[in-house]
């Protein structure tokens, strides 16, 4: 079936026929991913937390675009987004099932068209990768310190490394050795910032001590909001476990016991404050919490800054700067404290906002800036037009190509559709669904059909929910009907029923090829 398929796709998808003087002017595209790293951690965005010098210099030399969202804010489907340029819904990555390796990819794409294509680092689709000439991967979550990866043909332990370091040194390895008389396609994917947030020992201590802001909701009540959010387990208060928190582990704990203690939720710690033991509890206590998350959060950011640098000087040195256009994003965002919460899977702008900054001196201008709507699934669409080639007829998105030459279509899209499927799951959230328009935004939690709106000019923190307040009926009818046609409109036809777990990969997948 599968020999089928391919043949079938082969088929239909021709070969790019541009000549061979074309193809030698085509540019290189690095895709540079983190997972899970907010916009607000980086200097580019406006930090109030950190600083990332290398970031920010793609941003400066390039295009950063201010409102780029995922479609399901969750690892493995907006991964599987990038891929496809679908929904959710149409490429069969919901939650954390499998990808079907035999769909259409934009890596087959670029492959097929006469890239040389390469993915390194974390891939976390359960799945081999195909389409690509060279891959090397993180199993499922893959590990900070001593690494695996694997390709199909061997595994390697990179013992007493960081995986940020390697996936650097592998990405520079590929393009090293890469041919000469093709343009490259590379897909480096990190596993940082993504909990336990590891970082390595020079990192841990460049922030270890050093204080970091508070975010503005970080002791948000969640009054006037749906019983979903007052019913999330990914709270700093009380959802942050001793592993999370690196709480010294008592000696002789070993197998079950250990790992029971490296799950547990403290409710209070002792810490050492000007030589003396204190206990720490309530708002001390979560002030603490919320300092040891993000010291460690924030070194891991750093080892990927100092990375990128290492990747652009090499750029630099080669010779490739001019036609290699830089991308870097996350797979989603993040709650660094924001209402009161670490992870992301809600609707709230600081989980679905994803950081794109991208740099192509042969073909955007510097300091440019974006502000239209785009999503995780027009990558795809993006980088083949970016190549040259056109995009599979059933991707979703569109190029951003325009927006990065200022020239943004006035048909562009002024609204867009947000899924979430994985309930409960890790974290106790409720599937949900919902429209942003670039002022508002209207979420539907419809297994208790409750509902969330927000003016999001008036209200950007997203702390006053207007559904049901006297004069709204006619703003929300407005945005019920948007969301209704978005639903139709992206192909969306599910009535809405309880979504199974499938029993696929997840988060926790130890063993090898995260299977
Ligand atoms: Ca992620």
């Amino acid at each position: 079936m599968k020999v089928v398929i391919a043949t079938l796709l082969a088929g239909l998808l021709a070969p790019y026929d541009a000549t061979s003087a074309q193809r030698s002017e085509r540019p290189n595209i690095l895709y540079i991913m983190t997972d899970d790293h907010a916009a607000h951690a980086i200097g580019a965005y406006g930090s109030r937390v950190n600083s990332t010098p290398n970031i920010d210099r793609i941003a400066r030399d390039g295009a950063i675009f201010t409102s780029v969202f995922a479609t399901n804010s969750i690892c493995t489907p907006s991964r599987a987004a990038i891929l496809t340029g679908q929904y959710a819904h149409l490429n069969g990555v919901t939650v954390f099932n499998r990808f079907d390796s035999s769909r259409m990819t934009v890596a087959r794409l670029m492959q097929q068209g006469g890239y040389h294509t390469g993915m390194i680092g974390k891939w976390h689709l359960g799945s081999d990768p195909v389409g690509f000439d060279q891959w090397e991967i993180l199993p499922g979550q893959g590990v900070y310190m001593n690494p695996v990866f694997y390709t199909a043909e061997r595994e390697t332990t990179y013992t007493g490394r960081y995986a940020t370091d390697v996936i650097t040194d592998r990405a520079l390895d590929f393009l090293r050795t890469r041919p000469r008389g093709k343009p490259f396609f590379l897909m480096v994917h990190h596993k940082a910032p993504h909990r336990p947030w590891e970082p390595d020992e020079s990192h841990a201590s460049h922030f270890a001590g050093r204080h970091i802001p508070e975010p503005a909701t970080l002791w948000d009540d969640y009054a006037t909001r749906t019983d979903a959010l007052h019913e999330n387990e990914q709270r700093i208060t009380r959802d942050l476990t001793n592993r999370d928190l690196k709480i010294s582990r008592p000696p002789g704990l070993s197998g079950t016991a250990l790992s029971q203690w490296l799950t547990l939720r403290p409710d209070s710690v002792a810490t050492v404050i000007d030589g003396q033991t204190v206990v720490l509890r309530g708002e001390a206590l979560v002030r603490w919490k919320y300092q040891r998350f993000m010291q460690d959060y924030l070194a891991t950011v750093q080892s990927v800054d100092d990375n990128i640098g290492r990747l652009l000087a090499y750029l630099d040195s080669a010779g490739l700067s001019r036609n290699t256009m830089v991308v870097y994003t996350s797979d989603q965002g993040f709650f660094l404290g924001d209402h009161g919460m670490f992870d992301k899977r809600f609707m709230y702008e600081e989980s679905i906002r994803m950081p794109f900054v991208v740099r192509w001196p042969a073909g955007i201008a510097p300091r440019t800036r974006a502000d239209a709507m785009a999503l995780n699934i027009d990558f795809a669409p993006t980088f083949l037009d970016v190549a040259g080639l056109p995009p599979s007829s059933d991707m979703q998105g569109r190029s951003l190509l325009p927006l990065m030459r200022r020239r943004t279509p006035t048909t562009w899209r002024t609204s867009m559709y947000y899924r979430y499927y994985h309930d409960p799951g890790d974290h106790n959230t409720r599937v949900h669904y919902g429209v942003r328009t670039r002022t508002h935004k209207l979420i539907h939690f419809w297994k208790k059909d409750q509902w969330e709106l927000f003016d999001l000019v008036n209200d950007p923190y997203e702390l006053h929910n207007l559904y049901g307040q006297p004069g709204m009926a006619p703003l929300t009818a407005s945005l019920k009907a948007e969301l209704t046609r978005l639903k139709r409109e992206v192909r969306d036809d599910d009535q809405l029923a309880d979504v199974q777990l499938p029993n696929g990969v997840d988060g926790t997948v130890a063993k090898l090829r995260g299977k």
